[in-house]
């Protein structure tokens, strides 16, 4: 997401039982709709040859907990919804304040759930037609935005499988998440129209499910060996633009393999069907929807596209898109790994000078940050989610990672993500479950580190001065750590210089206190000459001298 510039199917058993063995492990929707979970959307969509009128169609497969007598769809207002069937059984539903509440008189615990509508889409579905008279259509759903086109369960707590026939015009070109089914004319209305059905088998948030429709044409990149996909596929990759920006093609675009190569050694395997890169009209930088990243169309023409926003937006499919924040308050989980993960491309392919430079300006962002000093990074009070997108959830959380990553190493650290991934993967998380997987690698308790950087607003300030005991040589730090917001544990890297002018590096450990001596290990004969409080400026801290 969101790089911010300046930054129906009627196979009712089948179905059911193909996306049930697809749940994950995790609960879905424990807080937005209890007792509801739903397992498929299939989407039928009529899009006009010009203009924002669609019609729809879409079954909704779910599973409510025993008793449940209601299940409430998000779709706004604007549209009108014509006709509600629940297992074949048209019932009257009300539609108000942007819900579908539909009566489940039904045995069983599941249902599908048919809503045909249509109406003139004004957001989540972004119809525009260029300078060019050219008409396209992108979904772009961040955050609760699916529900302006699409009747939905629409929070990330309940992922579910989807599949997409989207009928256009034949010139039209169509993308969505998943694989390509099929594409076939069909005749509506008496008018020659494209069916193209798409189906995402895995599990995904409402807020990565997406078409792209317009005059785009195909570009596949090229790659010597498949990435194999988590359910043993050979992974493809193509890029769509509109045809005047395919003469510089693969461009920037060459990097997409070497991106997915790198993230899968370090995480796992790539989660879905394919990667397709799309130029759009997202209004993010870059929007990872499943499969199907979208890129701000205007960067195309002028060749602005960087790898850095490519490696993002991929990290995404890992981190956000495969493993999904059950809670908008823990998008750090989303945006702090695909911030850290860009800067490891970085260090992939410019190495650690930049990947250095890279860590330094983010860290001065943080330092510098008004959000960053009022609101913690697990903000689960903020319920305007577009405020999350702040330097909170990008650099903090990012910067988070690595600080811990210097910490516990690449074992331990890779070594969770990769359990992380595994466990939760096509399912949801919290911050709590990363952190438990990064305790059982590294062996160490991590309640303070989360706590300090994660749920408490600002950074560490900790005041530091030190002296030498003359009679046992013994130099001792005092650290004052006075913050009403609490104390942090820090390890401290020191420089010291000693009298003769020769240094040494040692790294010591602040504990979590107001008051903290803190005895250096060894003798000094002398007086150092100076002692150098983090010199490579690697902590998220402001220290004075006492
Ligand atoms: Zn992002």
């Amino acid at each position: 997401m969101r790089i911010r510039f300046r930054a129906a199917c009627l196979c009712a058993v089948a179905l059911t039982s193909a996306a049930r063995a697809q749940t994950p492990r995790i609960a879905a929707s424990p807080t937005y709709q209890p007792g509801i979970d739903a397992l498929d959307y299939d989407i039928t969509l009529e899009l006009p040859d010009t203009g924002a009128y669609i019609h729809g169609d879409v079954v909704v497969t779910l599973r409510r907990s025993p008793g449940l007598k209601r299940v409430r769809l998000d779709l706004v207002d604007g549209l009108t919804v014509r006709t509600v069937d629940v297992n074949g059984a048209r019932v009257t539903a009300q539609h108000q304040g942007s819900k579908i509440d539909i009566p489940l008189d039904i045995a069983g615990d599941s249902a599908q759930v048919r809503v045909i509508y249509e109406g003139a889409v004004t957001d989540g579905l972004v119809v525009q037609k260029d300078a060019r008279g050219r008409w396209t259509w992108f979904g772009d759903n961040w955050p609760d935005r699916a529900r302006q086109w699409l009747p939905t369960i629409d929070h990330p707590s309940d992922k579910a499988t989807v599949s997409w026939h989207v009928i256009a015009a034949p010139s039209e070109t169509v993308v969505a998440n998943g694989a390509l089914v099929s594409a076939k004319p069909v005749r509506i209305r008496g008018a020659q129209r494209k069916e193209t059905s798409w189906r995402e088998s895995r599990p995904i948030a409402t807020y990565l499910m997406v078409i792209a429709v317009g005059p785009l044409d195909r570009y596949d990149v090229r790659e010597p060996d498949c990435h194999y996909g988590d359910a043993g596929q050979c992974v493809r990759q193509q890029v769509y633009v509109l045809p005047e920006n395919r003469h510089w093609l693969p461009g920037v675009f060459s990097s997409v393999g070497p991106i997915v190569s790198l993230f899968e050694r370090l995480v796992g395997p790539f989660p879905y069907e394919k990667l397709s890169h799309l130029q759009s009209s997202t209004r993010y930088g870059g929007m990872e929807n499943a499969s199907a990243i979208f890129y701000d169309g205007r960067l195309f023409p002028e060749e602005k596209v960087t790898d850095a926003l490519i490696a993002h937006e991929t990290a995404h499919q890992w981190f956000g898109d495969a493993v999904t924040e059950r809670e908008w308050g823990h998008l750090w989980l989303s945006e702090g790994f695909a911030t850290y993960f860009a800067a490891l491309w970085t260090q992939h392919v410019r190495g650690d000078a930049a990947f250095r430079a890279d860590m330094d300006r983010i860290r001065e962002q943080i330092l510098h940050d008004s959000v960053v000093a009022q609101r913690p990074v697990i903000d689960t009070a903020e319920r305007d989610y577009m405020r999350l997108l702040n330097t909170n959830s990008y650099q903090k959380g990012g910067y988070v990672l690595y600080m811990l990553h210097q910490q516990i190493g690449d074992s331990a650290f890779f070594g969770a993500l990769g359990s992380y991934y595994a466990t939760y993967r096509h399912g949801t998380a919290l911050s709590d479950d990363l952190q438990r997987e990064l305790e059982k690698t590294s062996g160490r308790s991590l309640a303070q580190y989360f706590d300090q950087w994660l749920r408490r607003p600002g950074v560490a300030e900790p005041s530091i001065g030190w002296a030498r005991d003359p009679s046992t040589g013994e130099v001792s730090l005092l650290v004052l750590q006075q913050d009403a917001r609490g104390p942090f544990e820090l390890p401290l890297p020191l420089m010291i210089t000693r009298a003769d002018g020769t240094s040494a590096r040692l790294t010591v450990m602040v504990p979590a206190q107001a008051r903290a001596i803190v005895p250096l290990p060894g003798r000094f004969d002398v007086q150092p000459r100076a002692i150098g409080f983090d010199p490579d400026r690697r902590l998220l801290a402001r220290i004075a001298a006492l």
